[in-house]
């Protein structure tokens, strides 16, 4: 069988019955989960003394395996693992008890989905839906309000609201707040390119434009990209009077922004890093999330993207702003202004 050595040390070995060193091992091993064969990582202790039989576990570790490979099933059918479901939890301070009661379950179903059992669909959806939208949370907490101490009440609802007003959500949630900010903008018309704005796209065609200038070994800013952003929507609505992902873009004074760039932010095809420059200038540094694959892009949208990137790669945030500030779509609106994609038929060539 093969396996990987992921550390020696040295403790008490209960094959040979005394303390040496023994090796941790990982190997592929499969699990029957529900009827399906699910692949997974097992580890166990391995004496190097004897030849045969000479795996061993101790404490949980056959409990972390089942529960690895019951993540993978998870995985494999889109639902939420053992440390996603911790991670919310702890995310807004609350026991496994108290999850379970604000979300109407048996006080110990969110132990159970921790440790152990593999939750329902319709469980699954309720927990990131609360995950997504925190204020349905509170809104939860109200209806189970007896079920708490006054104390313990109003601490969950604080900590809640807290999260909520300190912008502390999840990358989910800024999601869901991006789909606010677009929600006035449902029909195709002037502001938008004739584009409805569709996150899915928009997580790709972001992790194509990072994918070409990491080709390029430029490290994409987000001052860059948002600049981007804006000369390939509005190529695109210049030459076929539509725009490519369906974003807003505002007049501020360094040039056009979409509505929604701090959310653009947390797509889930790009990683960001945040560096202090001075006290409140930061610099964030996009980078492909590894495990995105992007998905094919139309060839006339592709070849869009690519002048664009091609003409502004050398291009520092500042340089592309002067440009800009000499297209008629900047100096024909004013500070604040959404600026219309009709003014983009004068777009300089390049
Ligand atoms: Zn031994």
């Amino acid at each position: 069988m093969e396996y990987k050595i992921l550390k020696k040390e040295k403790m008490y070995c209960s094959i040979c019955d005394k303390e040496h060193e023994v090796e941790l091992r990982e190997s592929d091993s499969i699990l029957e989960i529900k009827g399906e064969q699910i692949k997974y990582k097992e580890i166990y202790y391995c004496c190097t003394n004897i030849e045969k039989n000479n795996c061993f576990t101790i404490n949980n570790m056959m409990g972390e395996n089942i529960l690895r490979a019951k993540d993978n099933y998870r995985k494999k059918h889109n639902l939420l693992t053992s440390k996603e479901i911790k991670e919310i939890r702890n995310f807004f301070e609350l026991t496994q008890a108290e999850f379970s009661i604000i979300l109407g379950l048996g006080e110990i179903t969110i132990t159970r989905y921790e440790t152990k059992q593999i939750q329902d669909t319709s469980i699954d959806k309720l927990i990131k839906y609360v995950r997504d939208n925190p204020i349905v949370l509170l809104d939860y907490l109200e209806d189970k309000k007896d079920k708490f101490s006054k104390e313990r009440y109003s601490q969950i609802k604080e900590t809640i609201k807290n999260k909520i007003k300190n912008n502390s959500y999840s990358d989910n949630f800024k999601i869901q707040l991006l789909k606010y900010k677009y929600v006035e903008f449902d029909k195709k018309n002037d502001e938008n390119g004739n584009c409805i704005l569709d996150i899915n796209k928009l997580n790709n065609i972001v992790a194509y434009i990072v994918y070409k200038m990491n080709s390029l070994s430029i490290t994409l800013k987000k001052v860059v990209l948002m600049k981007l952003l804006w000369y390939i929507d509005a190529k695109s609505f210049k030459e076929y009077n539509k725009s490519i992902t369906g974003l807003v873009y505002v007049h501020e004074q360094f040039g056009a922004l979409p509505i929604g760039h701090d959310e653009i932010l947390s797509l889930p095809s790009i990683k960001v890093e945040k560096i202090t420059l001075e006290e409140d200038h930061y610099q964030y540094n996009i980078d492909l999330n590894k495990d995105y694959k992007i998905k094919h892009i139309d060839n006339k949208e592709s070849k869009i993207i690519d002048e664009v990137i091609n003409k502004f790669k050398n291009y520092r945030s500042s340089e592309i702003s002067e440009y800009m500030h000499k297209e008629d779509a900047y100096k024909e609106t004013l500070l604040c202004q959404i600026i219309p994609f009709s003014l983009t038929k004068t777009l300089r060539e390049f």
